[in-house]
């Protein structure tokens, strides 16, 4: 057997690599990039919040292809002046949209490191897998999980929660969804969640080819908790028509108030129904670490799989996130590879204490624990926690302020760090429809002054400003400087609205 090879060509042989000719301009380019971003993370306080990208900016990213390169200070001339201007935020101590992490210093140089290192952490004897593990067995620690039970990092909570639930199918479908497939067996697949369940769950549904009204969205109580009687209900309901429920999702942190499930009911149900158990923590779970606060997560320590961000409340730089199992066996049937480049071979290169390409979605994995390791040393879990205890004490200092003042109306309650509120002068009716614009226009204006960044969402049909709290820049005084701002700009809105 022949196997015909084309000759080589001289010319194409040895050409420069992508290392500078003069590392010496490079170690100094280097050097200054680190003064210039520590001077930028150590001045945040002093900038608004958010610049608009100027349209001239925007422009310039729709350049053709680069065929010949830059000087690298070019390079960082451009990041300088087209990039780092126009940041969401969410870095600023008054960023409180959405539910974001600020970031640290020690996770931005531990980046660098890990870049430099440029490694495969996918499998093999190096170090890189070790740290992973490590800090995945912290993790478990620190939420109460068992020592020996599996979990991966991913890139946040969204992949977390496929994770999860994609080990659940396979394990609880009841039919061979690795070779077969979902429809290989008879009766639809049912996953309950309450009402209040992220959105990235429904996507996980989407994608695990079950589909999004496969997810029973289960009502809430007035705490924004699923009603554990109604979740006994669907899922009986679906039985006797022949669906196959396979898991439960409870939240642990809802995204719209902070709300948490009954963990204990929870695990209560899927024991007694024979679910899986996968619980969405994206910052919830994380009050775990808090001896204050731990009693709301009481009962996770019997989930089958939990999903949490460390990009949020632990403020590891973006993006990182992980998901823990109670089976690290089940965990490995779900993702394991086939390839026969893959395969076990006992050399040094090849072996390694744990295969992470088959404990999860990706292959060739880069070096996301590294930043989470370095900062899990550096800060200790007790500052991480006191971190929360700190947020979530500031959320209650927002709500009582927001209670003490005139015109503004508190519109949920505060189970954790999360406040949501609007403004409504004592001559509007509650429900007056011109409240949802009035609010709406606050807002708009809110962001434009770079003062300070709540986000929004809907409760009970109506328009609110919501302020989540998982920024370990925040003082006390910023809280003042929005009731400030909002008892000084909101009756002008009133004005226009009426007009
Ligand atoms: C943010 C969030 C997610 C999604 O996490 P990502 O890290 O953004 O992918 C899921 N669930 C809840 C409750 C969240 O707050």
């Amino acid at each position: 057997m022949t196997h015909p090879a084309a000759p080589p060509n001289p010319d194409a042989l040895d050409t420069p690599s992508l290392d500078p000719e003069d590392w010496g301009a490079l170690r100094d380019l280097g050097r200054r990039m680190v003064d210039d971003m520590v001077e930028w993370m150590s001045t945040q306080r002093e900038r608004p919040l958010h610049n608009p990208v100027p349209a001239e900016v925007a422009a310039g990213f729709e350049a053709p292809l680069p065929r010949t390169g830059e000087g690298a200070e070019e390079v960082y001339g451009a990041f300088r002046r087209e990039v780092l201007p126009y940041p969401h935020g969410n870095t600023h101590p008054r960023f409180w949209g959405w539910v974001v992490g600020s970031g640290t210093p020690m996770g931005m140089l531990a980046d660098m490191l890990a870049a430099g290192m440029n490694s495969n952490s996918g499998f093999g004897d190096q170090a890189v897998v070790h740290v992973e593990r490590q800090v995945l067995r912290w993790l478990r620690e620190a939420v109460g999980f068992p020592l020996e039970g599996g979990g991966i990092l991913t890139s946040g909570c969204s992949v977390a929660n496929l994770s999860g639930l994609t080990v659940a199918r396979n394990h609880r479908a009841g039919r061979d969804v690795r070779n077969r497939g979902v429809a290989s067996g008879s009766g639809a697949l049912r996953v309950y969640g309450s009402s209040e369940t992220h959105s990235s769950v429904h996507r996980a549904c989407e994608i695990l080819g079950i589909g999004r009204e496969s997810l029973r969205e289960v009502p809430v109580d007035d705490g924004h908790r699923i009603s554990i009687a109604a979740l006994r209900e669907r899922i009986a309901r679906d039985r006797a028509e022949g669906d196959v429920p396979f898991a439960l999702v409870a939240n642990a942190g809802t995204v719209n108030i902070g709300a948490f499930d009954d963990l204990e009911a929870m695990a209560d149900v899927a024991e007694a129904e024979g679910l899986w158990l996968h619980v969405d923590g994206a910052f919830g779970a994380l009050v775990a670490l808090s001896q204050d606060l731990r009693a709301m997560v009481r009962g996770l320590e019997r989930a089958d799989s939990v999903a949490f961000d460390l990009h949020k409340w632990l403020h590891v730089p973006y993006d990182a996130g992980c998901v823990l199992f109670r089976d690290k066996g089940l965990q490995t049937e779900t993702f394991r590879m086939s390839g026969a480049y893959l395969q076990k071979f006992e050399s040094r290169l090849a072996t390694g204490p744990d295969n992470l390409m088959d404990m999860g979605l990706q292959m060739s994995r880069g070096f996301r624990a590294l930043k989470a390791w370095m900062m899990m040393r550096h800060y200790g879990f007790d500052r991480l926690a006191e971190g929360i205890e700190r947020n979530v004490e500031q959320a209650r200092y927002l709500a009582a302020k927001i209670d003490a003042t005139p015109h503004l109306e508190r519109m949920a309650e505060v189970p954790l760090n999360i406040v949501n509120f609007r403004y409504r002068p004592d001559t509007w009716d509650s429900d007056d429809p011109g409240l949802d614009e009035l609010n709406r226009n606050l807002l708009a204006s809110l962001h434009q002054s770079g003062v300070a960044a709540p986000s929004y969402t809907t409760l009970d049909g109506h328009f609110v400003l919501r302020v989540a709290i998982t920024n370990h820049r925040s003082r006390t005084e910023d809280f003042d400087t929005l009731i400030d701002w909002l008892v000084e700009e909101a009756p002008r809105h009133t004005v226009t609205a009426i007009r």
